[in-house]
Protein backbone atom coordinates (compact mmCIF):
# COMPACT_ATOMS: atom_id res chain seq x y z
CA UNK A 1 0.00 0.00 0.00
CA UNK A 2 1.22 3.70 -1.07
CA UNK A 3 0.53 6.89 0.74
CA UNK A 4 -0.72 8.41 -2.06
CA UNK A 5 -2.09 7.91 -5.75
CA UNK A 6 -1.46 11.12 -8.01
CA UNK A 7 -3.21 11.66 -10.94
CA UNK A 8 -1.27 14.23 -13.28
CA UNK A 9 1.67 15.31 -13.20
CA UNK A 10 1.74 18.83 -14.43
CA UNK A 11 2.99 21.30 -11.89
CA UNK A 12 0.10 20.38 -9.77
CA UNK A 13 0.75 17.03 -9.48
CA UNK A 14 4.45 17.35 -9.42
CA UNK A 15 4.38 19.60 -6.22
CA UNK A 16 2.38 17.31 -4.47
CA UNK A 17 4.30 14.18 -5.19
CA UNK A 18 7.45 16.25 -4.21
CA UNK A 19 5.91 17.44 -1.00
CA UNK A 20 5.07 13.75 -0.02
CA UNK A 21 8.56 12.56 -0.63
CA UNK A 22 9.80 15.27 1.15
CA UNK A 23 7.81 14.09 4.03
CA UNK A 24 8.73 10.14 3.82
CA UNK A 25 5.12 9.33 2.37
CA UNK A 26 5.19 7.09 -0.67
CA UNK A 27 3.48 7.92 -3.88
CA UNK A 28 2.44 6.51 -7.25
CA UNK A 29 2.29 9.18 -10.35
CA UNK A 30 -0.46 8.66 -13.30
CA UNK A 31 -0.68 10.18 -16.22
CA UNK A 32 -1.59 9.64 -19.88
CA UNK A 33 0.04 13.28 -20.97
CA UNK A 34 -3.37 14.59 -22.32
CA UNK A 35 -2.99 18.11 -20.90
CA UNK A 36 -0.28 20.41 -22.10
CA UNK A 37 -0.63 23.30 -19.68
CA UNK A 38 2.55 22.97 -17.50
CA UNK A 39 4.66 21.55 -20.88
CA UNK A 40 4.40 24.98 -22.37
CA UNK A 41 3.69 27.46 -19.82
CA UNK A 42 6.04 30.79 -19.36
CA UNK A 43 6.79 29.59 -16.22
CA UNK A 44 6.96 33.42 -14.33
CA UNK A 45 6.82 34.16 -11.51
CA UNK A 46 5.30 37.34 -11.11
CA UNK A 47 3.95 38.52 -7.46
CA UNK A 48 1.85 41.68 -8.88
CA UNK A 49 -1.02 41.16 -11.07
CA UNK A 50 0.56 44.52 -13.29
CA UNK A 51 -3.19 45.14 -14.62
CA UNK A 52 -4.74 46.30 -11.73
CA UNK A 53 -1.81 47.25 -9.51
CA UNK A 54 -2.74 44.93 -7.09
CA UNK A 55 -0.56 41.96 -4.80
CA UNK A 56 -1.03 38.70 -6.11
CA UNK A 57 -2.72 36.92 -2.61
CA UNK A 58 -0.38 35.52 -0.25
CA UNK A 59 2.65 36.70 -2.56
CA UNK A 60 5.32 36.79 0.06
CA UNK A 61 4.44 33.45 1.41
CA UNK A 62 4.15 32.12 -2.06
CA UNK A 63 7.65 33.50 -3.02
CA UNK A 64 9.46 32.50 -0.19
CA UNK A 65 7.95 28.77 -0.33
CA UNK A 66 9.02 28.77 -3.97
CA UNK A 67 12.68 29.48 -3.61
CA UNK A 68 12.93 26.66 -1.19
CA UNK A 69 10.98 24.25 -2.67
CA UNK A 70 12.16 24.87 -6.23
CA UNK A 71 15.97 24.53 -5.18
CA UNK A 72 14.89 21.27 -3.38
CA UNK A 73 13.56 20.01 -6.89
CA UNK A 74 17.32 21.41 -8.68
CA UNK A 75 19.10 19.46 -5.90
CA UNK A 76 16.77 16.26 -6.55
CA UNK A 77 17.43 16.20 -10.38
CA UNK A 78 20.57 18.21 -10.71
CA UNK A 79 19.83 20.79 -13.05
CA UNK A 80 18.78 24.18 -12.63
CA UNK A 81 14.58 25.27 -13.39
CA UNK A 82 14.74 28.02 -11.46
CA UNK A 83 15.80 31.76 -13.21
CA UNK A 84 15.65 34.22 -10.99
CA UNK A 85 15.41 37.35 -13.74
CA UNK A 86 13.99 40.98 -13.29
CA UNK A 87 10.72 41.40 -15.26
CA UNK A 88 10.13 45.27 -16.78
CA UNK A 89 6.85 46.68 -17.78
CA UNK A 90 7.23 49.26 -20.58
CA UNK A 91 5.53 52.53 -20.21
CA UNK A 92 3.84 53.68 -23.05
CA UNK A 93 3.45 57.18 -21.72
CA UNK A 94 4.42 59.61 -18.23
CA UNK A 95 1.01 58.64 -17.36
CA UNK A 96 1.88 55.22 -17.21
CA UNK A 97 5.00 56.02 -15.37
CA UNK A 98 3.14 57.88 -12.74
CA UNK A 99 0.30 55.19 -11.98
CA UNK A 100 3.63 52.97 -11.47
CA UNK A 101 5.37 55.32 -8.98
CA UNK A 102 1.55 55.78 -6.98
CA UNK A 103 1.32 51.75 -7.09
CA UNK A 104 4.93 51.81 -5.38
CA UNK A 105 3.47 53.52 -2.54
CA UNK A 106 0.86 51.27 -1.37
CA UNK A 107 2.80 49.59 1.47
CA UNK A 108 1.42 45.75 0.02
CA UNK A 109 3.27 46.71 -3.34
CA UNK A 110 6.69 48.30 -1.51
CA UNK A 111 8.22 45.33 -1.66
CA UNK A 112 7.67 44.33 -5.56
CA UNK A 113 7.78 47.15 -7.74
CA UNK A 114 11.34 49.77 -7.84
CA UNK A 115 11.30 52.85 -7.56
CA UNK A 116 13.89 53.47 -10.17
CA UNK A 117 12.81 54.45 -13.77
CA UNK A 118 14.70 51.74 -16.09
CA UNK A 119 16.12 53.86 -19.07
CA UNK A 120 18.61 50.95 -20.29
CA UNK A 121 18.17 50.66 -23.84
CA UNK A 122 17.66 47.17 -25.25
CA UNK A 123 18.38 46.66 -28.82
CA UNK A 124 15.35 45.66 -30.50
CA UNK A 125 12.99 47.33 -28.31
CA UNK A 126 12.23 51.53 -28.81
CA UNK A 127 11.36 52.34 -25.14
CA UNK A 128 11.28 56.61 -24.51
CA UNK A 129 9.30 55.98 -21.93
CA UNK A 130 11.64 53.76 -19.97
CA UNK A 131 10.62 50.62 -17.91
CA UNK A 132 9.53 49.93 -14.09
CA UNK A 133 10.94 47.05 -13.02
CA UNK A 134 9.12 44.18 -10.49
CA UNK A 135 11.13 42.93 -7.52
CA UNK A 136 11.00 38.94 -6.74
CA UNK A 137 10.61 37.34 -10.19
CA UNK A 138 11.60 35.02 -12.69
CA UNK A 139 10.51 31.99 -14.37
CA UNK A 140 10.74 28.27 -13.62
CA UNK A 141 11.30 26.08 -16.97
CA UNK A 142 8.41 23.79 -16.24
CA UNK A 143 9.06 22.02 -19.35
CA UNK A 144 12.39 21.03 -18.22
CA UNK A 145 10.98 20.36 -14.68
CA UNK A 146 8.09 18.29 -16.01
CA UNK A 147 10.10 15.81 -18.16
CA UNK A 148 13.18 15.66 -15.88
CA UNK A 149 11.02 14.81 -12.67
CA UNK A 150 8.91 12.36 -14.58
CA UNK A 151 12.65 10.21 -15.69
CA UNK A 152 12.87 10.69 -11.89
CA UNK A 153 9.62 9.11 -11.43
CA UNK A 154 10.35 6.28 -13.82
CA UNK A 155 13.54 5.64 -12.57
CA UNK A 156 12.58 4.90 -9.00
CA UNK A 157 9.25 2.83 -10.33
CA UNK A 158 6.71 5.27 -9.07
CA UNK A 159 5.01 6.38 -12.32
CA UNK A 160 2.49 5.22 -14.79
CA UNK A 161 1.72 5.83 -17.70
CA UNK A 162 -1.88 5.46 -18.76
CA UNK A 163 -5.19 7.11 -18.51
CA UNK A 164 -7.00 6.78 -15.17
CA UNK A 165 -9.84 4.80 -15.31
CA UNK A 166 -12.25 6.20 -12.53
CA UNK A 167 -14.44 3.20 -12.76
CA UNK A 168 -11.62 1.10 -11.65
CA UNK A 169 -11.62 3.04 -8.20
CA UNK A 170 -13.14 1.60 -5.07
CA UNK A 171 -12.98 3.19 -1.99
CA UNK A 172 -13.67 1.82 1.31
CA UNK A 173 -13.32 3.29 4.95
CA UNK A 174 -9.42 2.46 5.37
CA UNK A 175 -8.10 2.60 2.17
CA UNK A 176 -8.91 3.23 -1.79
CA UNK A 177 -8.09 0.15 -4.46
CA UNK A 178 -6.79 0.88 -8.15
CA UNK A 179 -6.21 -2.01 -10.34
CA UNK A 180 -5.28 -4.39 -7.40
CA UNK A 181 -2.78 -1.25 -6.21
CA UNK A 182 -3.77 0.21 -2.76
CA UNK A 183 -3.68 3.43 -1.22
CA UNK A 184 -4.05 5.58 2.09
CA UNK A 185 -5.33 8.80 -0.38
CA UNK A 186 -6.30 9.58 -4.21
CA UNK A 187 -5.47 13.38 -5.48
CA UNK A 188 -6.76 14.45 -8.43
CA UNK A 189 -4.19 16.99 -10.23
CA UNK A 190 -5.84 16.85 -14.16
CA UNK A 191 -6.06 20.50 -14.65
CA UNK A 192 -8.44 20.96 -17.47
CA UNK A 193 -8.79 16.83 -17.81
CA UNK A 194 -10.92 17.41 -14.64
CA UNK A 195 -13.93 17.43 -17.05
CA UNK A 196 -13.58 13.44 -17.31
CA UNK A 197 -13.68 12.77 -13.39
CA UNK A 198 -16.72 12.22 -11.99
CA UNK A 199 -15.97 12.61 -8.72
CA UNK A 200 -15.02 16.69 -9.20
CA UNK A 201 -16.62 17.42 -13.11
CA UNK A 202 -19.38 19.02 -10.97
CA UNK A 203 -16.76 22.09 -10.36
CA UNK A 204 -16.76 25.43 -12.25
CA UNK A 205 -13.24 25.03 -14.06
CA UNK A 206 -13.98 26.63 -17.04
CA UNK A 207 -10.52 26.86 -18.30
CA UNK A 208 -8.31 29.58 -20.51
CA UNK A 209 -6.71 28.68 -23.86
CA UNK A 210 -3.28 30.17 -23.99
CA UNK A 211 -1.20 29.99 -27.25
CA UNK A 212 2.77 30.77 -27.29
CA UNK A 213 5.25 31.00 -29.43
CA UNK A 214 9.55 30.44 -29.55
CA UNK A 215 10.88 32.94 -31.76
CA UNK A 216 14.63 33.75 -33.21
CA UNK A 217 15.37 37.19 -33.19
CA UNK A 218 19.32 37.32 -33.03
CA UNK A 219 19.16 40.95 -32.90
CA UNK A 220 17.00 41.46 -30.01
CA UNK A 221 19.67 41.54 -26.88
CA UNK A 222 17.38 41.12 -23.30
CA UNK A 223 18.85 39.94 -20.21
CA UNK A 224 15.27 40.44 -18.41
CA UNK A 225 12.17 39.94 -19.29
CA UNK A 226 9.64 42.42 -21.05
CA UNK A 227 6.06 42.72 -20.10
CA UNK A 228 3.40 44.79 -22.09
CA UNK A 229 0.73 43.04 -23.65
CA UNK A 230 2.54 39.66 -23.86
CA UNK A 231 6.12 38.82 -21.92
CA UNK A 232 8.84 38.27 -23.63
CA UNK A 233 11.12 36.00 -22.05
CA UNK A 234 15.43 35.75 -23.56
CA UNK A 235 16.12 31.99 -23.57
CA UNK A 236 19.53 32.03 -24.48
CA UNK A 237 20.89 31.17 -28.36
CA UNK A 238 18.66 34.33 -29.88
CA UNK A 239 15.80 32.40 -28.58
CA UNK A 240 12.70 34.15 -27.05
CA UNK A 241 9.41 32.61 -25.77
CA UNK A 242 6.47 35.11 -26.34
CA UNK A 243 2.86 34.85 -25.11
CA UNK A 244 0.43 34.47 -24.10
CA UNK A 245 -3.62 34.80 -25.21
CA UNK A 246 -6.38 34.51 -23.86
CA UNK A 247 -9.29 32.47 -25.39
CA UNK A 248 -12.40 31.42 -23.28
CA UNK A 249 -14.32 29.59 -26.26
CA UNK A 250 -11.58 26.83 -27.54
CA UNK A 251 -10.26 24.05 -25.31
CA UNK A 252 -8.33 22.13 -27.37
CA UNK A 253 -4.54 22.13 -27.53
CA UNK A 254 -4.10 22.60 -30.92
CA UNK A 255 -2.46 26.38 -31.94
CA UNK A 256 -4.74 28.21 -34.11
CA UNK A 257 -4.15 30.94 -36.97
CA UNK A 258 -6.11 32.76 -34.95
CA UNK A 259 -3.68 32.51 -32.14
CA UNK A 260 -0.72 33.15 -34.23
CA UNK A 261 -1.90 36.15 -35.56
CA UNK A 262 -2.86 37.96 -32.48
CA UNK A 263 0.80 37.01 -31.00
CA UNK A 264 2.06 38.38 -34.32
CA UNK A 265 0.30 41.45 -33.79
CA UNK A 266 1.41 41.90 -30.23
CA UNK A 267 5.17 41.34 -30.91
CA UNK A 268 4.95 44.17 -33.77
CA UNK A 269 3.92 46.38 -31.23
CA UNK A 270 7.11 45.64 -29.18
CA UNK A 271 9.85 45.23 -31.36
CA UNK A 272 11.49 46.92 -33.52
CA UNK A 273 13.64 44.45 -35.54
CA UNK A 274 13.24 41.00 -37.75
CA UNK A 275 12.35 37.87 -35.80
CA UNK A 276 11.37 34.12 -37.14
CA UNK A 277 8.80 32.00 -35.30
CA UNK A 278 10.00 28.48 -34.69
CA UNK A 279 8.00 26.84 -32.42
CA UNK A 280 4.10 27.64 -31.74
CA UNK A 281 2.24 25.65 -28.84
CA UNK A 282 -1.11 25.94 -27.00
CA UNK A 283 -2.55 24.79 -23.85
CA UNK A 284 -5.66 24.64 -21.79
CA UNK A 285 -5.10 26.51 -18.06
CA UNK A 286 -7.21 25.06 -15.08
CA UNK A 287 -8.99 28.62 -14.25
CA UNK A 288 -11.98 28.55 -12.15
CA UNK A 289 -14.96 30.80 -12.62
CA UNK A 290 -14.10 33.07 -9.55
CA UNK A 291 -10.47 33.10 -10.11
CA UNK A 292 -9.23 30.86 -7.05
CA UNK A 293 -7.95 27.66 -6.87
CA UNK A 294 -9.37 24.58 -5.61
CA UNK A 295 -8.17 21.97 -3.12
CA UNK A 296 -9.84 19.44 -0.86
CA UNK A 297 -11.67 16.86 -0.38
CA UNK A 298 -14.69 15.08 -1.94
CA UNK A 299 -17.49 15.57 0.24
CA UNK A 300 -18.85 11.66 0.65
CA UNK A 301 -15.22 10.44 1.35
CA UNK A 302 -12.12 11.48 3.56
CA UNK A 303 -9.44 9.64 1.42
CA UNK A 304 -10.71 11.47 -2.21
CA UNK A 305 -8.89 14.82 -2.84
CA UNK A 306 -8.14 17.62 -5.20
CA UNK A 307 -5.51 20.01 -6.17
CA UNK A 308 -6.53 22.39 -9.26
CA UNK A 309 -7.64 25.75 -10.61
CA UNK A 310 -3.95 27.00 -10.17
CA UNK A 311 -5.09 29.30 -13.36
CA UNK A 312 -2.67 31.64 -14.46
CA UNK A 313 -0.08 31.41 -11.51
CA UNK A 314 0.50 27.69 -11.66
CA UNK A 315 4.09 28.32 -10.79
CA UNK A 316 3.49 30.63 -7.46
CA UNK A 317 0.81 28.52 -6.80
CA UNK A 318 2.26 24.92 -6.81
CA UNK A 319 4.19 24.72 -4.04
CA UNK A 320 2.04 26.66 -2.14
CA UNK A 321 -1.02 24.46 -2.33
CA UNK A 322 0.71 21.24 -2.56
CA UNK A 323 1.41 22.50 1.19
CA UNK A 324 -1.66 23.07 2.30
CA UNK A 325 -3.87 20.10 1.21
CA UNK A 326 -0.99 18.01 2.31
CA UNK A 327 -1.03 19.73 6.13
CA UNK A 328 -4.52 19.37 5.46
CA UNK A 329 -4.96 15.62 4.78
CA UNK A 330 -2.07 14.51 7.48
CA UNK A 331 -2.66 16.85 10.42
CA UNK A 332 -6.13 18.57 9.51
CA UNK A 333 -4.52 22.28 9.19
CA UNK A 334 -7.59 23.90 7.84
CA UNK A 335 -7.96 25.08 4.45
CA UNK A 336 -8.50 28.99 3.68
CA UNK A 337 -12.17 29.09 2.63
CA UNK A 338 -11.58 30.68 -0.41
CA UNK A 339 -9.37 28.33 -2.03
CA UNK A 340 -11.55 25.15 -0.30
CA UNK A 341 -13.83 23.20 -3.14
CA UNK A 342 -16.40 22.95 0.09
CA UNK A 343 -17.33 26.29 -1.24
CA UNK A 344 -19.05 24.71 -4.19
CA UNK A 345 -20.22 22.20 -2.17
CA UNK A 346 -24.22 22.87 -1.64
CA UNK A 347 -23.98 24.18 -5.54
CA UNK A 348 -22.60 20.37 -6.13
C1 LIG B 1 0.12 29.51 -22.81
C2 LIG B 1 0.22 29.41 -21.31
C3 LIG B 1 1.11 30.21 -20.63
C4 LIG B 1 1.21 30.13 -19.24
N1 LIG B 1 2.14 30.89 -18.61
C5 LIG B 1 2.28 30.80 -17.26
C6 LIG B 1 3.28 31.55 -16.59
O1 LIG B 1 4.03 32.31 -17.20
N2 LIG B 1 3.38 31.40 -15.24
C7 LIG B 1 2.57 30.56 -14.52
O2 LIG B 1 2.71 30.46 -13.31
N3 LIG B 1 1.60 29.84 -15.14
C8 LIG B 1 1.44 29.94 -16.49
N4 LIG B 1 0.48 29.22 -17.13
C9 LIG B 1 -0.48 28.47 -16.29
C10 LIG B 1 0.10 27.14 -15.84
O3 LIG B 1 0.60 26.50 -16.95
C11 LIG B 1 -0.99 26.33 -15.14
O4 LIG B 1 -1.42 26.99 -13.97
C12 LIG B 1 -0.47 24.94 -14.75
O5 LIG B 1 0.12 24.32 -15.86
C13 LIG B 1 -1.56 24.04 -14.22
O6 LIG B 1 -0.96 22.85 -13.83
P1 LIG B 1 -1.80 21.54 -13.51
O7 LIG B 1 -0.83 20.52 -13.07
O8 LIG B 1 -2.93 21.87 -12.63
O9 LIG B 1 -2.48 21.14 -14.91
P2 LIG B 1 -1.81 20.45 -16.23
O10 LIG B 1 -0.53 21.06 -16.57
O11 LIG B 1 -2.90 20.49 -17.26
O12 LIG B 1 -1.54 18.98 -15.78
C14 LIG B 1 -2.54 18.01 -15.62
C15 LIG B 1 -1.93 16.66 -15.90
O13 LIG B 1 -2.93 15.66 -15.67
C16 LIG B 1 -2.88 14.70 -16.71
N5 LIG B 1 -4.21 14.09 -16.83
C17 LIG B 1 -5.38 14.72 -17.04
N6 LIG B 1 -6.40 13.82 -17.06
C18 LIG B 1 -5.85 12.60 -16.85
C19 LIG B 1 -6.37 11.28 -16.77
N7 LIG B 1 -7.68 11.02 -16.87
N8 LIG B 1 -5.50 10.24 -16.57
C20 LIG B 1 -4.18 10.46 -16.45
N9 LIG B 1 -3.64 11.72 -16.49
C21 LIG B 1 -4.45 12.77 -16.69
C22 LIG B 1 -2.47 15.52 -17.93
O14 LIG B 1 -1.90 14.72 -18.94
C23 LIG B 1 -1.49 16.53 -17.35
O15 LIG B 1 -0.17 16.07 -17.39
C24 LIG B 1 0.37 29.25 -18.51
C25 LIG B 1 -0.50 28.41 -19.21
C26 LIG B 1 -0.59 28.48 -20.59
C27 LIG B 1 -1.53 27.56 -21.32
Amino acid sequence: MVDYFIVGSGIAGVCFAEMALQNNKSILVIDNDSQNSSKIAGGLYNPVILKRFSEVPNAIEQIKLLDVFYSSIEAKLGTQIDYKIPILRKFFSVEEQNNWFAASDKPNLTPFLSLDLVNTKYDGIDAPFGYGEVLQTGYVDTAKMISNYRSYLIKNTLFQKETFDYNALIINEEYIEYNNRKAKHIIFAEGFGIHSNPFFNNLPLDGTKGELFIIKAPKLVLNVIINTSVFILPLGNGLYKVGATYDWKDKSNQPTEAGRQELIDRIDEILECDYEIIEHFAGVRPTVRDRRPIIGTHKDSNRVHILNGLGTRGVMLGPFLAKILFENIEFGTPIPMDSNSKRFDKKQ
